[in-house]
């Protein structure tokens, strides 16, 4: 079975990249890429329980996938992973630094 610790830094890496190189203004059919990658991701991640909590947690409303924009896919990746940091007892990211993490990088 796969480290599922460096898998998920791998993954949350390719993840939050993938919204940082996300367009602005994303048209419908990059909106409907995003949320088929997400839904097929959640499928295949190859950690089965983290899978199967990933689909709980999307399924309900008020956690669908937001894909209107850069910043709205930004900001549901980094809850989503804020609910993974919860439930390993990890800090919190704060949601605010996103884009200075992923899009543009620290500022020492
Ligand atoms: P990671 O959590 O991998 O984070 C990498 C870097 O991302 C951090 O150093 C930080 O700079 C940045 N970061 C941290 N939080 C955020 C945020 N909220 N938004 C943006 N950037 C952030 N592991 C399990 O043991 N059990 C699970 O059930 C589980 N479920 C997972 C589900 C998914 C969908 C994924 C992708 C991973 C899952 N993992 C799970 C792995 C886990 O989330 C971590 O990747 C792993 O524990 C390694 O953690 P880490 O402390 O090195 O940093």
């Amino acid at each position: 079975p796969p480290d599922v610790e460096q898998l998920g830094r791998s993954s949350w890496t390719l993840l939050h990249s993938i919204a940082a190189t996300y367009p602005e203004k994303p048209n419908p059919t990059q909106q409907q890429d995003a949320r088929q990658f997400i839904s097929s991701f959640s499928r295949l991640y190859p950690c089965h329980w983290c899978a199967t909590d990933f689909q709980k947690w999307m399924k309900s409303a008020e956690h669908a996938p937001r894909v209107s924009s850069r910043s709205e896919f930004g900001q549901w990746l980094c809850e989503a992973h804020n609910e993974v940091n919860a439930k390993l007892g990890k800090d919190l990211f704060d949601c605010t630094r996103w884009e200075e993490r992923w899009c543009t990088g620290w500022k020492d």
